[in-house]
């Protein structure tokens, strides 16, 4: 007889399956945005600018300095870093905080797996409103949390009234939200956000407002951080990933309550955050002014973006963030394959019919442009 013939089910397994795996990770595939090496990146939102000269200088003396510490460990808490960071946030959104309220961790992907593993776990749900971050329902799986969404309306926007509702019904322990939310590119307003949060108090919910791309909002847009004093249930998380063109060196914070800082201690891995980590961030954020004055282009450069395809008779969602949401397509995949094949990558992701495009360089704008009116004509 053949091996063929005589196999049992069980020879058909991968190798994989034959691990002791958590059930609920059987058959999954890992977070994937496609790495290809394409000339034009505009799929996954970061900065396009590297750094400069002087601030890889400054990061280069910094890291040597650190160096000469690693035998020990890091300090535990980064208090000098979560100074920084509330420093660099009185700059940017007006609001000022001390170390006590800031917590910093491994990208804002870390902070929220930690306010999950604080707050969420068996017989807990995390709400939020779809199309949104692919990665919030990865967090609840990996903390145990049931994830449970309420769509937005069609304009991308929150009905107030239903997520309201939802709270109420729901009772999540944690409500997650990206505003401006990825990837959309829709940010909330301040009434929303308090509607939520006064739901979220009747709930006993912590309110998570994702503020990843916060930087790229536009004038009249507010942040939720002024929002934070003396509402001990509302979370800002922000990262260095996107405005602050430091994806590279994973580094994502939080402002909140006192209290929310103590119960994220309790969860985090000892020595989470490497003293490189510490003093790379520390040397970027000297250099803030210069890359303010890169995300006030970038900026320019979306609103001409939205402004070229609407004209070209797209529909864009409204967005306040560096990327926007385009479409609508009757073959998006074929789009986003047309664009790749003249070397230009943007992602498809949100509902069926819309493509993703970041905000590039001048150049690279110009190079999408001219892909898409090929593609599209
Ligand atoms: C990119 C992004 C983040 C940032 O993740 P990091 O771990 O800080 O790099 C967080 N939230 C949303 C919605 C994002 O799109």
């Amino acid at each position: 007889m053949s091996e063929a013939a005589t196999a049992t089910p069980t020879d058909e397994r991968t190798p994989l399956d034959r691990l002791p795996l958590r059930a609920e990770l059987r058959g999954k595939v890992p977070y994937g945005a496609p790495q290809l090496d394409v000339p034009v990146l505009l799929n996954v939102n970061e900065n396009p600018y590297a750094p400069s000269d002087a601030l890889v200088a400054d990061v280069a003396a910094a890291v040597a300095e650190a160096t000469r510490g690693l035998n020990r460990y890091p300090e535990r808490d980064a208090v000098a870093l979560r100074e920084d960071l509330a420093a660099y946030l009185l700059r940017e959104s007006g609001v000022a905080l001390d170390a006590s309220r800031v917590w910093a961790a491994n990208g804002s992907n870390e902070v929220m797996l930690q306010l999950l593993q604080a707050f969420g776990g068996p017989g807990r749900r995390a709400l939020g409103f779809a199309p949104t971050y692919s990665m919030y329902p990865d967090y609840c799986r990996d903390s145990h949390t049931r994830w449970v969404t309420e769509p937005r309306r069609d304009d991308f926007t929150i009905d107030v009234e239903r997520a309201v509702g939802a709270i109420a019904d729901q009772q999540p322990s944690v409500v997650l939200v990206a505003s401006p939310n990825n990837p959309t590119g829709t940010a909330l307003d301040a009434a929303t956000v308090l509607a939520l949060y006064e739901a979220c108090v009747d709930a006993c919910s912590l309110l998570v407002v994702d503020e990843a791309y916060a930087e790229f909002r536009r004038p009249g847009t507010p942040s939720a951080l002024e929002l934070l004093e003396g509402r001990p249930l509302l979370v800002v998380t922000r990262t260095m990933s996107k405005a602050f063109a430091l994806a590279g060196a994973r580094l994502g914070y939080l402002a909140a309550d006192p209290a929310v800082v103590d119960a994220l201690q309790l969860v985090r891995l000892p020595y989470h955050l490497s003293a490189v980590t510490q003093a790379v961030t520390r040397a970027a954020l000297r250099h803030t002014d210069e890359l303010q004055a890169e995300v006030a282009a970038l900026r320019g450069a979306r609103d001409e973006l939205v402004a070229w395809l609407r004209a070209r008779g797209h529909e864009v969602a409204e967005t306040d963030a560096n990327f926007a949401l385009f479409g609508r397509f009757a073959d998006r995949h074929a789009v986003w394959q047309g664009l790749l094949d003249r070397g230009v990558l943007v992602r498809e992701t949100g509902p069926d019919g819309w493509l993703r495009v970041s905000v590039g360089t001048p150049a690279e704008m110009d190079a999408f442009r001219t892909a898409l009116e090929e593609v599209t004509a």
